[in-house]
């Protein structure tokens, strides 16, 4: 079976930036681009021929990181995201309750708030607010970076964490001056708060996955390096993997899979690639991709670790999660045995560290196309930004950060390192392979608004008037690029995928307009009006 789009404008994407009007596909694999007449004559009786009258055609979008399980447990939490005061996290987390109508002692999640946008006072809610939601469900509240949550006091009870409960490394539960624990986890204290939720199976799994995947579709998304091993309390690796091989066996996956392996133990990726494991291993439905870390926190939550203190909080420089040895350790080991490498790094000083440990690793075993990198980079300095380059590491950015970001940089770093950082147009200038995603759930993942920021340098009220650092502002091309072929690169897959040419897969996706003609500021309105994945229509 074939199938046809014509009179269409398709930027393929491809190194000449040229544009086609018809394109021909047979099974899931892109067999002719070209002029209308030319596809015509290649088709028969049997191929579905769509006229795209005019409208704009993209290869199939690449996030190239986000949490896709987490999304998919997240559509079974509390949405805080956007509250504005405690008031407004107790409406929503009681309409939840009701409208759901559970049982007493059931756990109760929600999931983004944002002290920043409160209108009262800026702190992180404790215990107590949320005992003045309910203390008869235990309830855990993550903030919207995923770095910290909150717990009530029958949670804590229920986990046993009370005055004298010891802390844990690389990361700590908040005490009032009488030692008694005020219900704020951070960091790696936050698995002493997950590890009571009840665990879901591997069907539950499945639906969660299968409901963020249909949710991605509607956004054009067709492929996704996503971090989900450890994203469920008490659920292994084997058993996420598990969930997405039996979604391909029976033909749900609705998008290209890219695991981003969190394994942040020694022992742990021992076992892992033990059995066999490694990037690469898969096919091009499901993958394995790098080995993921982390090495610190968020700049909201202000645990990005920096080399020189918070310009707002002086007390602190942020949380590191690994010491360098440690972190020289597992990353050595896993450079060894051919795992890519992926670290989610922040602060300036998260990615010193890290570049540290992926050379030392380059240094005992030389590798040309490691396609290392670091996810997130946000407060670069011009020294990163050289190593970006002199290390050829990929830069995971997200342009949809942006939106909440702009607001708190200068004060949280002051002006000087503000000027530094978030810098795209520079890693674009300086040919640092950018792949651009949304860290879904911590920002939407919908590709329109990544762009629209990306490219504007605003939010998505508009502001700051002029553009954040405008200078650093993408080209809708260089944006685009970054949503497909360079998140391609990423994952090794330049040659299969990431533009529209003959022999690559048949994922694209079909816009509501042009986006390379139309104002920059009205990206954000554009619909994707349809989404081709594995040359099936997947979203119409
Ligand atoms: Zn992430």
């Amino acid at each position: 079976m074939s199938f046809a789009l014509i009179n269409g404008k398709i930027y393929t994407m491809d190194k000449n930036f040229s544009q086609v009007e018809a394109v021909l596909m047979r099974g899931n694999k892109i067999i002719k681009t070209g002029t209308k007449s030319e596809i015509l004559s290649m088709a028969d009786e049997t191929t579905n021929i769509i006229d795209l009258k005019g409208k704009t055609v993209l290869p199939g979008f690449n996030d190239s990181h986000m949490h896709l399980v987490n999304y998919g447990s997240s559509l079974m939490q509390v949405d805080l995201i956007g509250a504005q005061s405690m008031d407004e996290i107790k409406e929503r987390v009681q309409k939840f309750i009701q409208d759901g109508a559970i049982g007493k002692g059931t756990w109760v999640r929600g999931r983004g708030w944002n002290q920043d946008y409160f209108l009262g006072e800026k702190v992180f809610p404790d215990r107590y607010d949320l005992d003045n939601i309910s203390r008869e469900y235990p309830i855990i509240l993550t903030r919207a970076c995923g770095h910290v949550a909150v717990a009530n006091s029958l949670a804590l009870e229920l986990i046993g964490i009370k005055k004298g409960s010891p802390q844990v490394d690389g990361g700590y539960f908040d005490i009032d001056q009488k030692g008694e624990p005020l219900g704020i986890f951070r960091e790696n204290a936050l698995d002493l708060l997950y590890s009571a939720v009840p665990r879901p199976t591997i069907q539950e799994i499945k639906e969660m996955m299968i409901l963020a995947m249909d949710d991605m579709t509607s956004c054009g998304i067709t492929s996704v390096g996503t971090d989900d091993l450890q994203s469920i309390p008490g659920v292994g690796y084997e058993e996420i993997i598990t969930a997405y091989l039996e979604l391909k066996q029976e033909g749900k996956l609705k998008v290209r899979i890219y695991e981003q392996c969190l394994i942040p133990e020694l022992s742990l990726l021992e076992e892992f690639i033990g059995k066999g494991y490694k990037t690469g291993w898969g096919d091009e439905l499901f993958k394995i991709g790098p080995l993921k870390l982390l090495i610190d926190g968020s700049l909201g939550a202000r645990t990005a670790a920096l080399n020189e203190p918070y310009a707002d909080d002086p007390s602190t420089s942020g949380i590191v999660t690994k010491s360098q040895d440690e972190l020289n350790e597992i990353v050595s080991f896993a450079h060894d045995n051919n795992m890519q490498i992926a670290i989610h790094g922040i602060g300036d000083k998260g990615m010193y560290m890290s570049f540290e440990a992926m050379e030392n690793a380059l240094n005992e075993k030389p590798a040309d196309d490691h396609r290392n990198g670091i996810v997130h980079c946000q407060i670069t300095d011009e020294y990163l930004l050289r190593k970006f380059k002199d290390l050829n590491a990929i830069a995971y950015i997200q342009p949809i950060f942006m939106d909440y970001d702009w607001k708190i940089v200068k004060d949280r770093i002051g002006a000087k390192r503000e000027k530094t950082s978030y810098n795209w147009k520079t890693m674009s200038d300086m040919g640092i392979n950018f792949a651009c995603g949304s860290d879904s759930p911590v920002e939407s993942f919908n590709v329109m608004y990544g762009i629209y920021e990306g490219v504007t340098r605003k939010d998505m009220e508009g502001k700051p008037e002029g553009g954040w650092l405008p200078d650093q502002a993408l080209s809708v091309k260089e944006a685009v690029q970054g949503y497909t072929i360079n998140g391609a690169f990423a994952s090794f897959e330049e040659s299969i995928k990431g533009s529209i040419e003959e022999g690559k897969m048949a994922d694209m996706v079909v816009l509501s307009q042009d986006i390379f003609k139309i104002n920059p500021t009205k990206i954000k309105d554009v619909n994707v009006d349809m989404t081709i994945f594995n040359g099936e229509i997947v979203f119409k």
